[in-house]
This record gives structure tokens, C-alpha cells and sequence, in this order.
């Protein structure tokens, strides 16, 4: 097997990537908005990790509320242009697309289920058997990172990086970040686009999953995502 015919991973993040929208923010907004707007605050300028915010917005949702939270999010989801067939070329050449959401599967499973058994899903999950909403997290931080994330993606990528001769992700916010260090490449948008291009990480934007298919097609020589030199 040569190098260029070996599995690559694809690690997609979903609010903000597949879904145009943030669906954490839009239901903390639109169900409890005094008690979490400082909180979302708190979060950005870093204050608070993703994790103990995430905790603490959720918290603030009594659990009977938990089916209208749900139809809300399924109602608000919109998904980004082109990923149907972004998920068919990816696939249908034999490598691994793997969701890797800070979102929760109320919102993801649904959003993503024309799709589902082409794709791994690492995302949150929510206990609503309490008074309050709880976020259970099944995939935390590794030893190697520090970031308190939740749901931990630059984990996640440590674990299948060994079995992938290239890691690419494709993400816009700061939670990515840390897994697109970890990258041999990046299509990024907005905020993650900023930080790629202050670190140097080698990326390209995008808007649509059309912009990254096109990046794909091209031929290998001009290619963003040409093959590294071989070394003997
Ligand atoms: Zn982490």
C-alpha cells in the first residue's frame, strides 16, 4: 500500500461546521438567556473552562423542559452546504469521517442521521433524570492535555492518529484548535481561520463543503493538500 492510497482520518466538528449554527448558544439564548448569557461570556474570554460552563448552562434547564430543548434544537439545525456529498467522496474512498462535537446527541444524531452509518460520532450526552439537566461527557481529556475540554478533541485524534497516514480537520472555533495542531491539515473558517493563520498551521478556508471538495479535486501539483516530499 503506498502512502497516498493509505487511510486518511477526517475529524469534522459540528456547530458552527456542518450545522451554520451554534446550537449550545442558540438554546441557552432562547430558554435561559439571563442566567447563561455571562456565562457564554465567561467561556470566551477563558475564564471558565468549555467544560465547567457547558456543566453550568445546562444546569440552569429544569428537566422537564428537556423535550422542548430538544424539538427547539432539531427545528434550529441547518446544515452547511455540500455536506452530503462531501460525506459520499470522503466514504466512498474508503477513509474515516469522524464527528467530533462539544454538541450533544439529541441535537447531532438527528441532524446527522441520513448520514449515520457512513460516519463515527464522538459527541455529549445529557442525563435529563434529575431536576436539572446534566452533562455526562464519554470522551474527556486525555494525560497529554490539560485544557479541561469536555469533550476532548485533541484526544480523540491522538487515539486514531497511529492507524492514518494523514489527519485533516475541518472546524471554525477555538475548542478546535488544539486538534488542528495536532493536524496535517486544516480547512478552517472564522475564529479557527484567524488562529491558523497566526500560528502558521498549513490550512485552507472554506465557506461550504463545495470549497473543500474543490480542494480536493485539483490536481496533486497544485493541490493544498499535496502529498509531502518521500524520504528514502
Ligand atoms: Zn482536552
Amino acid at each position: 500500500v503506498t502512502r497516498d492510497r493509505a487511510r486518511w482520518g477526517w475529524f469534522c466538528d459540528f456547530d458552527g461546521t456542518i450545522s451554520e449554527n451554534d446550537m449550545i448558544r442558540e438554546i441557552m439564548l432562547h430558554f435561559v438567556p439571563e442566567q447563561t448569557a455571562p456565562l457564554i461570556e465567561r467561556v470566551n474570554r477563558r475564564e471558565l473552562s468549555v467544560r465547567a460552563g457547558v456543566e453550568a448552562m445546562f444546569a440552569c434547564i429544569p428537566s422537564r423542559w428537556f423535550d422542548d430543548v430538544r424539538a427547539f434544537a432539531i427545528r434550529q439545525t441547518r446544515i452547511r452546504d455540500g455536506f452530503g456529498l462531501f460525506v459520499e467522496a470522503v466514504t466512498g474512498s474508503g477513509h474515516l469521517l469522524a464527528v467530533t462535537s462539544g454538541g450533544f446527541d439529541f441535537f447531532v444524531e438527528p441532524a446527522l442521521a441520513p448520514w449515520r452509518d457512513k460516519l463515527t460520532v464522538y459527541c455529549n450526552r445529557i442525563d435529563a433524570s434529575g431536576e436539572f439537566l446534566r452533562v455526562i461527557w464519554p470522551h474527556p481529556c486525555d494525560a497529554a492535555c490539560r485544557a479541561d475540554c469536555g469533550l476532548c478533541k485533541p484526544s480523540i485524534l491522538r487515539r486514531h492518529k497511529p492507524e492514518l497516514a494523514k489527519a485533516i480537520v475541518i472546524g471554525d472555533g477555538v475548542t478546535d484548535y488544539q486538534a488542528a495542531r495536532l493536524a496535517d491539515f486544516v480547512f478552517a473558517r472564522s475564529r479557527l481561520l484567524d488562529e491558523c493563520r497566526r500560528q502558521g498551521l498549513p490550512h485552507a478556508p472554506f465557506d461550504t463543503f463545495h470549497d473543500i471538495l474543490a480542494a480536493l479535486d485539483k490536481p496533486a501539483h497544485e493541490s493544498v493538500m499535496k502529498e509531502e516530499e518521500h524520504r528514502p
